[in-house]
């Protein structure tokens, strides 16, 4: 395992929409596991494949709140796909480890359905609320050549410091 280089906007591989993935040999196995190596060291609590300058549809989260009573969970989903928004929205603060230094107010579905494979190419569907809910959205949103800029309210500038408080994705 590896970790890699995470690109910043203005990368145009950022803005490209990501290819989806139809060989699950070595070469997956290896940017999965580079891509959860690198979301660690970050540290960060998603990554998606574009951000490690790989325009392919794969993502991971990582994410635990003891505190609230969720406990950890890790995936990696290759080709994920949003199958279900909730009607109802709920907003949040969010930064990108793409977009240093910039965090803003984003409105999300409050729980999703997400349909993908796992790194072996078995299909899996897995519903979600809450804070995961929307660390997959934004990572998926990074596969279709969007940010969380693009969508965010009450932008601010943070100190590289403050930033780095933060679960970002
Ligand atoms: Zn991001």
């Amino acid at each position: 395992m590896a970790v890699r280089e995470i690109v910043v906007v203005p990368h145009p591989v950022l803005r490209a929409v990501a290819k989806p993935v139809k060989d699950f040999g070595l070469e997956l196995q290896r940017l999965i596991d580079d891509m959860i190596e690198t979301m660690r060291a970050a540290p960060g609590v998603g990554l998606a494949a574009p951000q490690v300058n790989v325009s392919k549809r794969v993502i991971v989260v990582e994410y635990e709140d003891p505190e609230a009573g969720i406990p950890h969970v890790l995936y990696a989903v290759v080709n994920p796909k949003i199958v279900r928004f909730s009607k109802e929205t709920e907003w949040g603060v969010e930064g990108c480890l793409s977009v240093p230094g910039v965090i803003g107010e984003v409105e999300r579905a409050s729980e999703i359905v997400v349909r993908g494979y796992d790194r072996h190419g078995k299909p899996f569907n897995l519903r979600t609320d809450g804070w995961v809910a929307r660390i997959f959205q934004h990572e998926i949103d990074h596969l279709n050549g969007v940010l969380f800029t693009d969508k965010a309210v009450n932008i601010q500038r943070v100190s590289p410091e403050l930033a780095a408080e933060m679960d970002r994705v």
